[in-house]
């Protein structure tokens, strides 16, 4: 159905000619789901950008074929000309992007432009068209499709949105579908209902899919083939259940090793060192090798070929050669050591005490902005965390998770009414002013979930962790701040040069280290880690958690630990609570809530998480 030979993708960039894609060959069949993963940056979007010939301005296809379809069906997609490639995009490709909310067209009703599609691509015109599409809403799942073909996308939720997204993908029929990233910006629950929605699409019009995404356990559960990309190239391509069970790459087997997931609790997570190269260099041998753990003398000056290791199965690695010694001993995973993991007290007497957190949000309208109603956000919430212990806290989008961690570091003064208690040391946190409020900030801080926006970009990296120190360490003299700033840095694992530059020149896992350093900084006693992870690669992440884990055993720190992925909670937690709509539904030990539900809401979350299950 897809056939990409040699396919060359070049940017053209201040530093140079990028080459995004090198030299990509692949062949997908009609009714085959086949995922390109790999870690931001390595090529995958811009093949699907390639594919439908929507690069960049400053990128070109600099070599390769892309021959869609077989026969007399079969067009040169590169060579089309635009007009005719615009009957392609939409008619024979359908895409579907990640974000459902910025590829709607905000001011025309959904009905609208399911039509557009419909009319751009099929015989049918007006009312008939019109027929099709309330017929694509409901094929798509959307609750009373006669009425909601007149609605804006705003009245629609994430997930209905993705649903209207696939029906203009579909609308077409299309022979092939490029879904990228389709599930990352919904919750579990609705991801699960649009992977099952897209499945039983594609298997009804027997379409081939290119699955782009980061997730690897989505992958397991749709793909049937996948191909694994490392700095714009494609280095291993595998049947699913092969690439799961027995990965063969060295790259491939470190970032299975580097997903959080319960059996490796108490073990350091597998954290691949270094960064992906750039692009714009000659490579004179494997791209991997400054990273890799088992790289050899010759792997640094041989350039390594996708070489067939099985019926199915290539592997673009030197260990694999035909020459190469012992290849399948040197090619085995390593054990990793074993690491006790500290246990936290459970009598002595709690850090933080929450009981009965309310906030309520005022909705004002009208000229004078007056507030005529409240959100309640946070519904009567009631937990404790341990000196020492992490307590995650789960639940989907908006019920009320990250309110909860802003109100107890005090973000919410002012801007909420806030009911009920936060003790810390027996102190209500509410009721504090003046220093002793100050006194309470250097006891409780925050790591916020995008490093690149949650860093001042005009201050040096010196300076941003000077400031909390300034402020709330004020016994502390410009000589003793410098000594203590340089000892964090050695504490998170970065340079001391790194402390005379500007966060951009940062990559995300640094950047991320640099704002658990800012929080370090005044020696705090419990961290609000807002989705601290959500935004790195899988091998980033591993480095982060791994870090957490090892100053929460120096320092004795504890976490409320925010998230919505929960092979991370079963890595790093103590203990869970789940929330759902301002409330907590269900708390507990880690193990017990994660292995026995007791609430229809958690068996529900749980259940929808696409998981990778160990071989
Ligand atoms: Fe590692 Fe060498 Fe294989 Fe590259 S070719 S992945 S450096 S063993």
């Amino acid at each position: 159905m897809l056939d990409i030979t040699d396919l060359k993708v070049e940017l053209d960039a201040e530093a140079g000619i990028v080459r995004a894609i090198d030299g990509m060959r692949l062949a997908i069949e009609r009714g085959e789901t086949f995922a390109l993963v790999g870690e931001s940056g390595c090529g995958k979007s811009m093949t699907a950008l390639a594919l439908m010939r929507l690069l960049p301005d400053n990128g070109i296809v600099a070599g390769g074929d892309i021959t869609l379809g077989q026969g007399r069906d079969a067009v040169d997609v590169l060579g089309l000309s635009e007009s005719r490639m615009r009957s392609v995009r939409g008619g024979r490709i359908g895409m579907i992007f990640q974000e459902p909310a910025t590829s709607l067209n905000p001011v025309m009703k959904v009905g609208r432009q399911i039509v557009e599609a419909i009319e751009a691509h099929t015989e049918l015109r007006g009312e008939a068209a019109r027929v099709k599409a309330i017929d694509w809403l409901r094929r798509v799942g959307i609750p009373e499709p006669e009425r909601r073909i007149d609605e804006y996308p705003f009245r629609m939720s994430g997930g209905q949105k993705q649903r209207v997204m696939i029906a203009i993908a579909l609308a077409a029929a299309p022979d092939f579908l490029v879904a990228d990233e389709p599930t990352t910006a919904l919750d579990v629950t609705i991801q699960a209902q649009i992977l099952d929605l897209l499945k039983q699409l594609q298997s009804e019009q027997r379409m081939g899919m290119l699955l782009i995404t980061h997730d690897l356990a989505v992958v397991a559960g749709m793909a049937h083939r996948v191909a694994l990309m490392y700095a714009g190239q494609i280095i291993e391509v595998a049947p699913a259940a092969e690439f799961f069970a027995a990965p063969r790459h060295p790259y491939a087997q470190a970032l299975l090793r580097a997903l959080p997931a319960g059996d490796r609790r108490g073990l350091p997570l597998e954290a691949i060192k270094g960064t992906v190269p750039p692009l714009w260099q000659r490579f004179d041998g494997c791209r991997f090798a400054p990273r890799c753990a088992k790289a050899m003398p010759h792997c640094a000056s041989t350039l390594p070929e996708l070489a067939a290791i099985g019926a199915a199965h290539t592997v673009r690695c030197l260990l694999y050669a035909p020459d190469a010694p012992a290849a399948a001993e040197a090619a085995a995973a390593e054990p990793v050591a074993a690491v006790v993991r500290p246990v936290v007290d459970r009598s002595a007497p709690p850090l933080l005490d929450v009981q009965g957190l309310r906030v309520r949000f005022p909705i004002r309208s009208g000229l004078l902005q007056r507030t005529k109603r409240h959100f309640d956000a946070v519904d009567g919430v009631s937990f404790q965390v341990r000196p020492g212990e992490t307590l995650a806290l789960v639940g989907e989008s908006g019920c009320g998770k990250t309110t909860t961690g802003k109100a107890i570091v005090q973000l919410l003064r002012g801007a909420a009414d806030i009911e009920g208690r936060a003790l810390l040391d027996g102190r209500n946190l509410f009721e504090l002013h003046g220093p002793e409020l100050l006194a309470a900030r250097r006891q409780v801080q925050i790591i916020f979930q995008d490093p690149f926006a949650s860093l001042n970009p005009r201050m040096r990296v010196f300076d941003l962790l000077e400031e909390g120190l300034a402020s709330l360490n004020t016994e502390l003299d410009a000589g003793a701040r410098r000594e203590r700033i340089e000892r964090l840095t050695d504490q998170v694992g970065l340079r001391r040069d790194a402390l005379d530059r500007y966060p951009h020149e940062f990559s995300g896992g640094q950047r991320q280290r640099i704002a658990i350093a800012r929080a370090l900084a005044v020696q705090p006693r419990l961290i609000v880690c807002d989705e601290p992870t959500s935004a790195l690669d899988v091998s980033v992440q591993a480095q982060i958690l791994n870090l957490l884990r090892d100053l929460q055993r120096e320092l004795g720190v504890s976490y409320l630990f925010i998230t919505h992925n929960i092979g991370v909670v079963e890595y790093i937690a103590d203990r869970i609570a789940v929330m759902r709509a301002g409330r907590i539904e269900e708390q507990g030990d880690c193990d017990d809530v994660l292995s026995r539900p007791q609430q229809e809401y958690t068996k529900t979350l749980l259940a929808a998480v696409p998981r990778l299950v160990p071989a």
